[in-house]
């Protein structure tokens, strides 16, 4: 009984397509991830979208091959084009999470025509939301043995012995030069200057969830996972 029912669901539900929002170190990719495993959904990243139709040699893709290797940006209406492809195929027929598009509002308004002319829409645009301060402090703070590759934090995580790996005795510790305090505030600066139109966009069409990312990963895991459910549910 149950599963005629959850067959019929499925026939006339629409795939549920996703927007996925976050800073750099907001724990974006591992939550992609987790979607792609817990609800069959695909991540589809711009760039994976480009190489994939240029790969595949469609219109748009070698349209988009032809701007490229110019040097030039790829026009909204090429992107879209590849992302019509994408939808119909039959992979992302479980759904869809978009990373990295639309970036802009004129994005947005090109997407939600697009998804209108099969019946789909935005289910929710999800977004990462972190503390700034906190996220400076944690990205920050982070180094790691150069010999083994453990990783330590100056407040979360010390090694036992300043300078000493715990793992392998080694004295050679590294930080990333682009993990310092300033590079990482002018990053989340520059995350939300972009990004706020499209909050404001979301917000007002009651497709935006919000959800807190400075927890654990497990907890951050699980208010998405609801968050979709709720979003998928009709
Ligand atoms: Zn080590």
């Amino acid at each position: 009984m149950t599963e005629s029912k959850t067959t019929a669901n499925v026939a006339t539900l629409a795939p549920p397509v996703l927007i996925l929002l976050g800073p750099p170190g907001a724990g974006k990719g591992t939550q992609a991830r987790m979607l792609e495993k817990r609800y069959g959904l695909v991540q589809l990243s711009t760039g994976d979208l480009l190489r994939a139709a240029v790969a595949e040699g469609s219109e748009a893709g070698k349209a988009a091959d032809k701007v490229m290797k110019s040097g030039g940006l790829v026009s909204d209406e090429i992107v879209i084009a590849i992302l019509r492809d994408r939808l119909a195929s039959p992979d992302t027929a479980k759904g869809v999470i978009l990373d990295g598009f639309p970036r802009t509002t004129v994005q947005a308004e090109a997407l939600d025509e697009l998804l209108a002319e099969s019946g789909q829409k935005i289910d929710a645009a999800i977004s990462l939301e972190v503390d700034d301060e906190a996220m400076v402090h944690r990205i920050a703070g982070r180094y790691t043995c150069g010999e083994c590759g453990e990783g330590y934090h100056d407040s979360f995580k010390k090694p036992k012995v300043d300078g000493v790996c715990d793992v392998c005795g080694a004295s050679n510790m590294k930080r990333r030069s682009d993990d310092n305090a300033e590079t990482v505030a002018e990053r989340l600066a520059a995350y939300h200057k972009q990004t706020a139109p499209l909050i404001t966009y979301y917000e007002k069409r009651g497709a935006l969830q919000r959800i807190d990312a400075m927890g654990s990963i497990d907890e951050i895991a699980t208010t998405v996972s609801r968050a979709v459910a709720e979003a998928t549910r009709k």
